[in-house]
């Protein structure tokens, strides 16, 4: 039989195809898999819960990953799901898509679509109260993508210990178009505030949380979930050389942040009984939705290209750690 450990924590893993500037390269495409839970790079096997190749549709993607935390969140289950990867392998296409195209959105809006369609087929005695609220951590600061005015927000505890983060604008939402504003404004924001955005959100960690209330007006059940949907700062090493001032910070800190990670889901996955939740912003604030009773995916995207060789097997040693 599994153990709860196992159960809890899910590490898949998905290839993109070669990019137009990989092919006119000449690149290579060096991933070989066997069956849809192993790949071989150079004929090391690397083993995962699944392992997607490069032709997985959004679709395909989503309803064998997401769609089940999904459920288990509408019962009452906390939920985080996660992309690592260096830049350009596919974090941001795999958990946002693009949002207003029915087959290349990607999980997030996918699941907003789920949540509503499941709430308009239940019968009227339940109550649905959803919020959702939208942040970033670059640098180890916490800014709120819903609010530019929020840009240093802290982790508190409430009275329960749970922890969470202080002032962040939790926004009511009432149909998926009002989710697709709130995460397009807050993309918005995301892109007015720096120079360069594409270098910008590879450097910092995207968090978009979705809460749900539901309470029965008959019976005075109440149930509440909450599902936090992570696209993370770029996993790549920043060359020794030439970095220096913000740019050897935010690599220091991004680094420092993913091996905060790694090690609390690996010692959630080994049913350690100390799991360094406070090593880190991040893994604090996700604290009450990773491990124990909660549903924890993360997707280990790759790049299938020999260029990115080195980078995509320290990609996959990190998604190994968590099994
Ligand atoms: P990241 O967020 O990891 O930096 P992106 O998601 O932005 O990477 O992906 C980089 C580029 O590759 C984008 O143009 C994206 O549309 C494309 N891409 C990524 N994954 C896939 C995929 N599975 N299928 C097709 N195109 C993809
Ligand atoms: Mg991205």
């Amino acid at each position: 039989m599994a153990d709860a450990a196992e159960t809890c924590i899910k590490v898949v893993c998905r290839f993109r195809p070669l990019n137009s500037s990989e092919v006119a390269r000449g690149d290579k495409y060096i991933p070989k898999f066997q069956g849809d839970d192993c790949v071989l790079m150079s004929g090391k096997p690397y083993h995962f819960d699944r392992v997607f190749q490069s032709n997985t549709t959004q679709e395909q993607f989503y309803n064998a990953v997401a769609q089940k935390i999904v459920k288990d969140v509408l019962d009452g289950y906390n939920g985080t799901i996660f992309a690592y990867g260096q830049t350009s392998s596919g974090k941001t296409h795999t958990m946002e898509g693009r949002l207003h195209d029915r087959d290349m959105m990607g999980v997030t809006p996918r699941i907003v679509q789920d949540i509503f369609n499941y709430i308009y087929s239940m019968d009227e005695n339940l109550e649905f109260h959803i919020k959702v609220s939208y942040f970033e951590v670059y640098l180890d600061k916490i800014r709120d993508l819903l609010d530019v005015t929020k840009t240093n927000l802290s982790v508190h505890e409430d009275k329960n210990r749970v922890p969470y983060v202080k002032g962040c604008t939790e926004r009511f939402v009432c149909s998926p178009d009002e989710v697709m504003d709130a995460i397009d404004g807050g993309k918005n924001n995301r892109i007015v505030a720096v120079t360069n955005m594409n270098e910008h959100s590879s450097r910092s960690h995207s968090i978009f949380l979705i809460n749900i209330k539901q309470e029965n007006s008959q019976t005075e059940q109440k149930l509440t979930g909450k599902l936090y949907l992570v696209d993370l700062a770029g996993s790549e090493k920043v060359g020794k050389t030439g970095a220096e001032g913000t740019v050897l910070d935010e690599a220091k800190m991004i680094n420092k942040s993913l091996s905060a990670l790694g090690n609390v889901i690996s010692a959630l996955a080994e049913g350690s009984g100390y799991v360094p939740y406070r090593d880190s912003k991040m893994t604090r604030i996700l604290q009450d939705s990773l491990g124990g009773n909660c549903r924890t995916t993360m997707v280990i995207c790759c790049s299938p290209s020999a260029f990115n060789d080195a980078e995509t097997r320290s990609t996959l040693m990190f998604g190994q750690r968590a099994k």
